[in-house]
């Protein structure tokens, strides 16, 4: 008899990843899109996995939480991480991507799949059977009403800002720098803007007085901690940016000198043709924004290709409505993913989709599956989905706060090699006990060369601290669970 096909709705991050995971370990797929025949308010075509804001999928340092999580993914033969390492470009210490060839990527491996099948409609009304819901924080009001339906009000709404786009030949070269901070990756990955103190001031004060656009009146002005606009970040402290993305430090100019403030530019694509000015989401009027960020150094003539925007972030309360497989509680045959669930970001998007058809596997199996240690970077996004207080409910990226605390006083430089040692030692017994021993080898080959841990224990590794140069205030650690807690 035909296998059942799990219903996935919207093909983003989550829903390409779980697709993907799902068809190759022979489970048949629907796959459902409303784009490009029904647009969100941040999409701009009909690709799957479409990166709608920033290019990165934050640092790939083994060591860094972010760059764990990669590896965990990559053991299972993640379909996202393995389109970014296809379409990377230079950022660093971080996975940057093309974002088109990334795209293209995705949507090819996904098409080609002969047990997944596309379905280019909007969902009005959930499928029946096993469905997985990755419609995103763009969720279209149809399904909205349904979530609210089987929800209640626990459904939360937030807005994100997001970071304009700059044209590379629009801008004064003479007056920018290449470095990556520390030197890091190739040494050059980031064009810098310098600021001295006093012109410093100027921008401040302008980015400080510039106007805004108001809110509507359904819309609360709550920002996501990690991902403030600039000028509401500004408002906080005259020293505020330059301790956030216009902290100077690592960055040399090359006259010698050390610059009072900077702005990091990264590059967009493999051409260089656009950069996005790191860590500058805004919700500025885009006349004041044009205004404003044309008195950075090297902007006078500056062509922006996007402005800053606001936009709507739709998640639910995941600690009162969702197992750590991801099942809804009150209706266990739908599972959410991605950033409905509450985890923040590209990455964390996608590992959702992917823990998620690794469970359905099982589940289709008949076996029982413990979901992932707390002590892995997979298991440490459900952790917090489900063990944050409901209350304080907020979505995260993937940082060393959300894991489970380490046994004993570790000192803080080395806490990062222990909890990677961590992850690997309990993901490799995951793997044996539930039946992945086939893709182990990948698993410990990917975890364990880099954090330098093959067979070691969590005791013989050490690894000093190492800061990822490339952090953006998007890409800053929210509170830890304990701090949540609190
Ligand atoms: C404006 C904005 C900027 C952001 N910037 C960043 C950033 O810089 N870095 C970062 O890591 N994360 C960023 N995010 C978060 C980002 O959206 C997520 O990281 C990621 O895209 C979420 O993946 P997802 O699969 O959950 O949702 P998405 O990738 O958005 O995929 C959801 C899909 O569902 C489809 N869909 C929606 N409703 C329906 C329906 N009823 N029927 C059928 N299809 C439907 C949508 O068209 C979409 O393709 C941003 C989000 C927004 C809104």
């Amino acid at each position: 008899m035909d296998k059942p096909a799990v219903h996935i709705v919207g093909a983003g991050l989550a829903g390409s990843e779980c697709a993907y995971q799902l068809a190759r370990r022979g489970i048949p797929v629907v796959l459902h899109e409303m784009r490009p025949k029904k647009m969100t308010p941040a999409h701009k075509g009909g690709q799957l996995a479409e990166l709608v804001c920033s290019n990165s999928l934050r640092s790939d340092d083994p060591l860094h939480a972010a760059g764990l999580l990669k590896r965990e993914m990559e053991a299972f033969g993640s379909l996202i991480i393995g389109a970014a390492r296809h379409a990377a470009v230079p950022a660093g210490g971080a996975l940057a991507v093309d974002r088109d060839i990334f795209a293209d990527k995705v949507t090819a491996t996904v098409r080609a799949h002969p047990l997944i099948t596309m379905a280019w409609d909007e969902v009005t009304e959930l499928p029946e059977g096993d469905v997985v819901l990755a419609t995103g924080p763009l969720t279209s009001d149809a399904m909205s009403k349904v979530l609210l339906g089987l929800l209640g009000d626990e459904y939360l709404y937030f807005y994100d800002a997001i970071a304009p786009i700059v044209d590379a030949e629009s801008l004064d070269m003479s007056a920018l720098f290449a470095a990556s901070r520390y030197g890091k990756g190739d040494g050059d990955d980031y064009l810098n803007a310098p600021f001295d103190k006093e012109r410093y001031l100027a921008f401040y004060k302008l980015l400080t007085e510039a106007e805004v656009v108001e809110p509507h009146a359904f819309e609360t002005t709550q920002f996501f901690e990690g991902c403030l606009p600039i000028e509401e970040l500004a408002r906080r402290g005259v020293d505020t940016p330059r301790f956030g993305p216009m902290k100077p430090v690592g960055l040399t100019a090359p006259d010698g000198s050390q610059p009072y403030a900077v702005i990091q530019l990264r590059q967009e694509n493999l051409a260089k043709s656009h950069y996005n000015l790191v860590g500058f989401q805004s919700r500025l009027k885009w006349g004041e924004q044009k205004r404003v960020f044309r008195t950075i150094p090297g902007f006078q003539n500056a062509e922006f290709e996007r402005m800053g925007q606001i936009h709507r972030n739709t998640f639910i309360n995941a600690p009162t409505h969702l197992d750590k497989q991801y099942r809804l509680k009150s209706h266990p045959q739908i599972r959410l993913a991605g950033q409905i669930t509450g985890v923040e970001g590209y990455l964390e998007s996608a590992a959702s989709g992917l823990a998620i058809a690794l469970y359905l596997v099982a589940e289709r199996a008949g076996k029982s599956l413990e979901p992932f240690p707390n002590g892995t970077a997979l298991g440490a996004l459900s952790r917090h989905l489900t063990e944050s207080k409901a209350k304080h409910f907020q979505p995260a990226n993937i940082n060393y706060g959300l894991f489970e605390d380490l046994p004993g006083r570790i000192r803080k430089r080395e806490r990062r090699g222990h909890y990677a040692a961590r992850a690997h030692q309990q993901l490799r017994q995951w793997m044996q006990i539930y039946g992945f021993e086939d893709e182990l080898p990948a698993a410990s080959a990917a975890t364990a060369s880099e954090t330098g841990s093959s067979e070691t224990t969590v005791s013989e590794t050490a690894p000093s601290e190492t800061a990822a140069s490339e952090t953006t205030l998007s890409e800053t650690s929210p509170p830890s669970l304990a701090e949540q807690a609190g």
